[in-house]
């Protein structure tokens, strides 16, 4: 017989004190000033954005968010990514507050500030690839995937894009038709633009020859279309929507000497994966790749919107004057929070942290793997996964039941997967190990309860 590990209560600290740095559940989740919200939310907002756990966040302490009732919330989702830094990290605070004070826009297209400068310089410095490089900056990530493929066209004058099986690189028009994934990402909103066409990967845990496999498909699809019809050949190095797939040793090597062969710009899209998050500056360095283009966004600005695209000069200098930029391009607010999330990568430990999170999760989780319907723990620093699969197939139904299990006790979980059978952790980098420890507590005992 099994038992139901109980999931341990939260210690209940001082309802009053905002210093208090563990989980604390004041009220069930979400709690009743949520609900009021929330019902103001479905008043006012559409209903096509989709919610993780409904619960109104009145302000962070590092990897923990207070949430409007006072509860404390363990945050394994770091806002998709985004918040590596902590999203109350004091230092991005004191810049950008700084510079709100200065001014807030001119338009770079318009007049010039210095931080945009600093930020393309550091970009170019610390990007993979011994060559010399400029940046472009943008706001979002799917908008430096879109200006990548701009640039690829306009310099190799080719028309065709490759991309790949589990893909994810944004939901507007050109970088949905990138994505994979059918539902949410794409259903109903084609037609999509042409001159996309998707290659097999080759998943780490596939057959040793797996990656050979693969890079024949990538060939295969060349062939079929002309590789002298492909402007981009465009890749995660850890997938991240797809399921936090991490390719077979030797796959993206494959990918590098076959676009290199055949005149193709290789694209790294280091959006969810770059910035620290598996505990180099770039997950590409684990591969020992560079891109010809790097895109960087998500943690790049620690929450405020900002993104990049970081490749060779002679490419990122074919495209003609005035052929790229945007309104809120490098924004200068969100200069300063990239300024000081590189200050805070280059001082501190955050990259220490982040094999430690690795770690501790696999110590935690990986005995799991003994259980019926737990199939994998993957990936690598602080973008760690927990797979759910039987002899029957992916199991969406356990990855979603564990998640929301830990998500109504204080532990902040996503999912992930084409099939939705994955639940993937991105805590803050610097999330203390006490607090690391309460979260994998309660996520392996709302996984065993529901595998029981
Ligand atoms: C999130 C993400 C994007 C899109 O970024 P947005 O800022 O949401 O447009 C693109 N690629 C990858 C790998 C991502 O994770």
């Amino acid at each position: 017989m099994t038992v139901t590990p109980e999931i341990a209560p939260s210690p209940v600290n001082d309802p009053g004190s905002v210093e208090a740095t563990a989980r604390r559940l004041l009220t069930e989740l979400p709690g009743p000033r949520s609900r009021e919200l929330e019902a103001e939310r479905r008043r006012h907002v559409t209903d096509a954005f989709g919610i993780t756990q409904p619960v109104f966040i009145d302000r962070a302490l590092n990897a923990l968010l207070v949430d409007v009732d006072g509860n404390h919330i363990i945050d394994f989702a770091s806002g998709i990514a985004v918040t590596s830094v902590g999203a109350a990290n004091p230092r991005v605070a004191k810049r950008a507050a700084a510079q709100l004070e200065r001014f807030t826009h001119t338009c770079f297209m318009v007049t010039e500030y210095s931080s945009f400068v600093d930020v393309c310089r550091w970009l170019n410095e610390n990007t993979p690839g011994d060559f010399e490089k400029r940046t472009a900056l943008f706001s979002t990530g799917a908008e430096a995937v879109e200006n990548a493929i701009k640039i690829a066209r306009s310099a190799t004058r080719r028309p065709n894009v490759l991309v790949f099986d589990e893909a994810y690189h944004g939901r507007t028009q050109l970088t949905m038709a990138m994505t994979a994934k059918e539902n949410p990402y794409r259903l109903n909103f084609g037609p999509f633009p042409e001159s996309v066409f998707r290659a097999p990967t080759a998943p780490a845990h596939s057959s040793p020859n797996g990656p050979a496999v693969a890079l024949q498909g990538v060939e295969a699809i060349l062939a079929e279309h002309g590789p002298e019809t492909f402007a981009a050949m465009v890749i995660e190095p850890i997938q991240g929507e797809g399921g936090f797939i991490v390719h077979a040793p030797g796959f993206l090597a494959g990918l590098r000497e076959i676009a290199t062969c055949h005149g193709i710009v290789l694209v790294i899209d280091e959006i969810q994966a770059g910035m620290g998050r598996t505990g180099t500056l770039f997950a590409s360095e684990h591969e020992g790749i560079a891109g010809d283009i790097t895109l960087t966004a998500k943690a790049l600005g620690a929450g405020l919107p900002l993104s990049a695209a970081t490749g060779r000069a002679e490419l990122m200098n074919a495209v003609h004057t005035g052929g790229l930029g945007g309104t809120y391009a490098g924004n200068p607010v969100a200069c300063e929070a990239a300024l000081a999330v590189f200050e805070i990568l280059e001082e501190g430990t955050l990259l220490e942290n982040a094999v430690r999170v690795e770690a501790a999760v696999r110590a935690r989780l990986e005995p799991l793997l003994t259980l019926e319907g737990v199939s994998d723990v993957r990936g690598r620093g602080a973008m760690m996964a927990i797979e759910f699969r039987d002899n029957a197939g992916p199991r969406g139904d356990l990855a979603v039941a564990a998640a929301k299990k830990a998500n109504a006790h204080g532990v902040l979980t996503l999912t992930c997967g084409t099939n939705s059978n994955v639940i993937r952790l991105l805590p803050p980098l610097g999330i203390e190990a006490d607090v690391l420890d309460e979260g994998l507590a309660v996520l392996e005992a709302s996984i065993r309860s529901v595998l029981s």
